[in-house]
């Protein structure tokens, strides 16, 4: 099955991996970007044949552009949301793009006659504010976002994809809606613009970390996440599915160890002592960054990924692949001195 599918972000990393997959499936693909002065440095990056892919100007803020790029698809996958390194000033800035993003798409995607629409979620509209005893997710489990364990980020998706939800539940028309709910993403890079996921590998390859906090991630593939959204997109009845895409959770000190048994002399700056929890807890009072993920300490956050292996015949590759494919591209790329 292949025709034109919309891709919304072009410029992102996930977006990137899943362009490559559906223009190597067959699919013509069309895909938006904030400005299009972008578009000759996200071609060359993607690699594709150009003929296969068309680029449009749109924002999550602006309705302007969303129409017209989805003109002519049947399908769209939303995967622009804005992920940024540091804690916003206050949340809206990220709550507003994301929510009010996903609208514009799904009302451009209604006017225009798009029959499927996957939106890229997360984790983080999941597995929030459950307090410490729960440790295992599956799809039924939302973020409560009232709790203080939901910073920005996490709210921003939880709010997005609930809205995303209950407009199409009321206003939908025929439009089949499904998540991708991926946990923290990793795995080779096309360029040296890289997402924010990727941060935790480049700060313990370049010995910016005094040690190893207890924080975890459930870590999965980025070339397992744009596979996932290319499945979404083809399998037969994803009306209001929603599916959880990860690997296994790891702590840093596991992930440290994947990184010094898999690259030995490259990985000499990887920090191998523990930072106790109070040390952590302390450098939160000054650093906002730190603050805005102290929720995570000791935290483990473990996602059922049954419902995707049965459903979609999905699986993830190791998760020894995606860290030492990340920290391989970034040595490669110059992005971190060894
Ligand atoms: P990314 O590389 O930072 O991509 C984010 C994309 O969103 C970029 O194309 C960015 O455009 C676009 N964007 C942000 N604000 C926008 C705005 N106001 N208008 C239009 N476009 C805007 O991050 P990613 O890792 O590929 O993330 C893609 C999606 O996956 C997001 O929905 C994210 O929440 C979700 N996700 C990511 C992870 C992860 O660990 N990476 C995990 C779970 C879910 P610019 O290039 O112009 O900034």
């Amino acid at each position: 099955m292949a025709g034109t599918v919309f891709v919304s972000g072009g410029s992102g990393y996930i977006a990137g991996f899943l362009i490559r997959q559906l223009v190597e499936q067959g699919w013509t693909v069309h895909t938006s970007i904030r400005d299009l002065v972008k578009e000759s440095a996200v071609r060359a990056s993607l690699g594709v044949d150009d003929s296969r892919v068309k680029f449009f100007a749109a924002d999550l803020m602006g309705d302007a552009g969303w129409a017209e790029a989805m003109a002519g698809c049947s399908h769209v996958a939303h995967v622009a949301s804005p992920l940024p390194a540091s804690a916003p000033r206050h949340e809206d800035e990220l709550i507003v793009p994301a929510r009010e993003g996903a609208l514009r798409a799904l009302r451009a995607a209604k006017a225009t006659g798009v029959k499927r629409f996957v939106m890229t979620s997360s984790m983080a509209a999941v597995a929030y504010g459950h307090g410490p005893g729960k440790s295992r997710f599956t799809e039924d489990d939302w973020t409560n976002v009232d709790s203080p364990d939901a910073y920005a980020y996490v709210k921003s998706k939880t709010l997005a994809e609930r809205a995303a939800r209950a407009w199409v539940a009321e206003q939908g028309g025929g439009i089949e809606f499904c998540t991708v709910n991926p946990v923290l993403v990793l795995g080779p890079l096309q360029s040296g613009d890289y997402s924010t996921s990727l941060e935790a590998i480049k700060k313990m390859l370049e010995g910016a970390l005094p040690g190893l906090p207890n924080f975890g991630f459930g870590v999965v593939d980025v070339r397992d996440v744009a596979d996932m959204h290319v499945r979404c997109l083809t399998a037969p009845d994803m009306a209001g599915e929603r599916f959880l895409c990860s690997g296994p959770f790891l702590w840093m000190r596991e992930i440290a160890d994947i990184l010094r048994a898999g690259l030995s002399p490259q990985a000499r700056k990887v920090p191998k002592r523990r930072l106790p929890d109070w040390l952590v807890r302390l450098s939160a009072r000054f650093d906002p960054v730190v603050r805005q993920v102290i929720g995570e300490l000791g935290h483990e956050r473990d996602a059922d990924t049954s419902h995707a292996r049965t459903k979609l015949g999905w699986t993830a590759r190791p998760a020894e692949d995606s860290i030492l494919d990340t920290a391989r591209s970034m040595i490669e790329l110059g992005i971190v001195k060894v």
